[in-house]
């Protein structure tokens, strides 16, 4: 519950109500000392890992490398039982995060990353917050070894497979994913890959269809073409290219079919609203889903010092992706005012009011777990906010947090208004919704 510098507002860049593109502009990053490129210090030093790594910034990272180790992240760690600790108002995850990692890290400088390469001279890269969290790095037969001895007791409902940018990537992922398939059952706890385009082809696509995997995932992350190449391309000396992520978003819908690719989008990095549910519509037409993030200033990304989404944006966009990916409403049946925000979401205020009430549209979202079609197993508990200020639900959102997001979207209800900090109060945790 702590206070974070980056606190979200009604205002977003510039005092505009959203983060308009001309404020969202990353920061250049540093160069990097030889002596600490391509994670040098770890596998100079050379120290060999011993089970668990949980990160510590304070004392030199063991040289660990997938496919025999994985990272995943805290929310995970608990759930698998290798951490200690809880999480607010919520128990547990139901998706096992599985990150690969190396000495080396990522390769790509993503502006909004807490992974992103340009950290090599700060942080060694087990040591690195990404959304908001460490990742615990674990070896992964004892991963794959606990989850099959908990068989159908096990608290996941999906595993999903990360890869980083980094040459080892793929055939590692193929490693991973038959190291799992091994001892589990992927017809019961479904696999999910979330991709890295840029090293991939068709022929990788279809690899890991046959392999078992479930459902194929792109973080394309930005909304539109200037926004990917100013964050993750060449604006910021990054090897990524819209279009590339695209021919394997395509190759994705020909070869995983309807329902099982998506694309993963960051809401609040420079895109107008109509930008964004315009990009969310054009993968439902494709059969598949968009897998929403709330901009959130990663510490010690190249974005650090902008602001979080303003929240009126954000639960804008979330209900809007939600009717398109869910209740059949089309963009085109939305009105949108001059800065592209959404001022009519194309629903009779009787049916558009339960939707709010009922609380999903608000929740994480994500590839689904055994809960329902619309709900995410992959609930990613606080990694796009504080909970404090809770942009993405991990939890299905009660009286009281229906009240805050009705307050957010200037949509509260006569009676049923919200006061600063009633959702803090454990009083209010309960209640029919
Ligand atoms: S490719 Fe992925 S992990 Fe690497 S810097 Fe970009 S967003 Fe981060």
């Amino acid at each position: 519950m702590k206070r974070e510098t980056p606190l979200t507002s009604r205002e977003g860049a510039g005092g505009q109500d959203f983060n308009a593109y001309s404020a969202m502009q990353p920061r250049m990053p540093d160069v990097t000392p030889v002596e600490a490129r391509n994670g040098a210090r770890v596998k100079t030093a050379n120290v060999p890992p011993e089970g668990v790594y949980l990160p510590n910034n304070n004392r030199l990272a063991p040289h660990m490398r997938s496919p025999e180790y994985v990272q995943m992240s805290t929310a995970a760690a608990i759930t698998l039982g290798v951490m200690p600790g809880t999480m607010h108002r919520c128990g547990c995850t139901r998706c096992l995060n599985l990150l690969l990692t190396y000495p080396e890290g990522c390769r790509a400088n993503c502006a909004y990353c807490g992974l992103a390469r340009h950290r090599e001279a700060d942080r060694d890269y087990a040591d690195r917050n990404f959304i908001r969290v460490d990742w615990p790095a674990v070896p992964m037969a004892e991963v794959v070894d606990i989850v099959a001895r908990d068989g159908e007791k096990t608290p996941f409902h999906r595993m999903c497979i990360s890869m980083i940018t980094h040459p080892r990537s793929d055939d590692d992922t193929v490693s991973v994913l038959k190291a799992w398939t091994a001892k589990i059952d992927p017809a019961s706890l479904p696999v999910s890959i979330l991709s890295n385009p840029t090293t991939m082809g068709r022929a990788d696509v279809a690899r890991l269809k046959d392999l078992g995997a479930d459902i194929f995932t792109v973080a394309l992350d930005a909304a539109t073409p200037e926004i990917f190449d100013r964050t993750r391309g060449k604006g910021v000396e990054s090897p990524h290219s819209w279009k590339k992520y695209w021919e394997v978003l395509e190759d994705a819908r020909d070869i995983f079919g309807p329902q099982k690719f998506g694309a993963h989008i960051i809401v609040g990095m420079g895109e107008t609203e109509y930008d964004v549910l315009t990009l969310v519509q054009r993968l439902v037409d494709m059969g598949g889903h968009s897998h929403m993030f709330c901009f959130f200033p990663e510490k010690g990304s190249l974005m650090d010092h902008l602001p979080a989404t303003p929240r009126d944006q954000w639960r804008r966009v979330q209900l809007a992706r939600y009717l398109i990916d869910y209740r059949g409403v089309r963009v085109e049946q939305m009105r949108f005012d001059e800065a592209g925000r959404v001022v009519d979401f194309g629903l009779p205020s009787g049916e558009l009011d339960d939707i709010i009430d009922k609380g999903t549209a608000f929740r994480t979202s994500g590839c689904p777990g055994k809960e329902a079609d619309d709900v995410s197993a992959c609930d990613r508990p606080y990694g796009d906010s504080p909970p404090s200020n809770v942009a993405s639900y991990p939890f299905a959102p009660q009286a009281v947090d229906i009240r805050k997001i009705r307050n957010q979207l200037g949509h509260e209800k006569p009676g049923e208004s919200y006061a600063e900090g009633d959702d803090l109060d454990p009083d209010n945790w309960t209640g029919a919704r």
